[in-house]
């Protein structure tokens, strides 16, 4: 853990004042968002719903959900999910208040949250064994499912917006519960910010379904708590075919989150999961590689389609934001190139966000930026020391 010293905090509050980047958090609990805080984070760039579902009192249900025998029995139980996200979103969005949070649905594939087939093989084998007839039957149906939805190449097939698209009432559940969210808490008087983040989007096709959805549900959601609720509704570029027509996407995204772990996986045809692996590393030894693109932004592919994404972006609506979730924004040489190509913010984890102020910083102090408020230069009188009253993050 970074120990934040006197003497350090000094510096991050210099850095704070120059850096014209935005820093976020890739956070999904309270204790992440609280830290990133701590650390001067300002938002949440990232906040990953599917951990949400692996907590011993959820599994349960969702993997029930996944064994729905039918819509209504699905939905059923996505009713009970639906209150626990609420609960989720509510602490989170507390945690951040006066900052944006961006939630992003649902996006690994289903069968992640089922055990797999060969522990399910075993476990048939030892109840045919101990002949118990009923946990085998339950057995048998869960490999059954199992199979079903297996893939040889999952991180390729039905995963992100392609499971919101298969099964609606999953992200139904989930857009809801924002809103849900929003609503109570706007009740409280808590100043809170979540947006809503699609993932894997290839076409604007894809995002108009999910938007259509979206819509609905602000509109009852609206009219039940009898007030507006302003949730911003955007995509991740992560596929490489959504930074080619990220002008298309412009016209229904509020922002964009570039999320450069899929999208170097996708311009390389590197595996990420294998990034720790044999090859990689013995790849990068024979020296064609200047950098390990998984944790530096390579220019010329990813940081290509980024220039392709942000001019596309800006070009349909000029203030957009436009921002970065993947591994990358927690790389100072990274955040370099973020700051140059004018993204409004990054997001790291918590830990690194120390790092990337000041890499933010720097940055700036290279090349400033003119542009728009977030993005402004800042006045030599601002950069003088601050007095220890005022260290506390400041909100927007
Ligand atoms: C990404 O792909 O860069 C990203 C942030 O999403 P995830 O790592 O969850 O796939
Ligand atoms: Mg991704």
């Amino acid at each position: 853990e970074p120990k934040i010293t006197d003497d350090f905090k000094t510096i991050l509050e210099w850095a704070q004042k120059v850096k014209q980047l935005g820093i976020r958090a890739n956070a999904d609990t309270p204790e992440g968002a609280r830290l990133a805080r701590e650390f001067g984070g300002q938002g949440i760039g990232l906040c990953r719903t599917e951990r949400m579902f692996n907590g011993s009192d959820r599994i349960g249900l969702f993997v029930d959900m996944i064994m729905a025998e039918n819509i209504e029995e699905r939905k059923k139980v996505l009713t009970k999910l639906g209150e626990l996200q609420k609960s989720d979103f509510i602490e989170i969005l507390k945690a951040m208040e006066g900052y944006a949070v961006t939630i992003r649905l649902l996006d690994p594939p289903l069968h992640e949250f089922l055990p797999n087939p060969e522990e399910l093989n075993q476990k048939i084998h030892k109840l045919e064994q101990k002949n118990e007839i009923a946990e085998l039957e339950k057995a048998k149906i869960l490999l059954k499912r199992a199979k079903e939805l297996a893939e040889i190449n999952p991180m390729m097939g039905h995963r992100g917006v392609r499971v919101g698209i298969t099964y609606p009432e999953i992200y139904e559940m989930q857009i809801r519960a924002v809103f849900e969210a929003a609503a109570e808490l706007a009740k409280n008087k808590v100043d809170a910010h979540p947006q809503i983040m699609i993932p894997q989007i290839s076409s604007i096709a894809e995002l108009n379904h999910i938007k259509k959805i979206y819509d609905n549900i602000k509109k009852e959601m609206e009219s039940k708590y009898n007030m507006k609720l302003k949730i911003n509704f955007g995509t991740m570029i992560e596929v490489v075919r959504a930074a080619l027509t990220a002008n298309e996407l412009a016209s229904t995204a509020e922002f964009f989150s570039f999320g450069t772990n899929d999208l170097t996986q996708g311009t390389f045809s590197f595996s990420r999961e294998d990034v720790e692996g044999k090859f990689l590393p013995e790849y990068m030894d024979k020296e064609i590689l200047e950098r390990n693109p998984f944790q530096s932004i390579d220019v010329n592919g990813v940081g290509s389609l980024m220039k392709i994404g942000i001019s596309a972006g800006r070009n349909i609506k000029p203030d957009m934001e436009i921002g970065i979730c993947g591994e990358h924004g927690g790389d100072p040489n990274s955040i370099k190139f973020c700051h140059n190509a004018n993204l409004s913010y990054v997001s790291a984890s918590p830990h690194r966000i120390p790092i990337a102020i000041i890499a933010a910083a720097q940055a700036a102090i290279e090349q400033p930026k003119k542009g728009n408020e977030a993005r402004k230069p800042v006045k030599k009188s601002a950069r003088k020391p601050v007095k220890k009253s005022a260290r506390k993050p400041v909100k927007k």
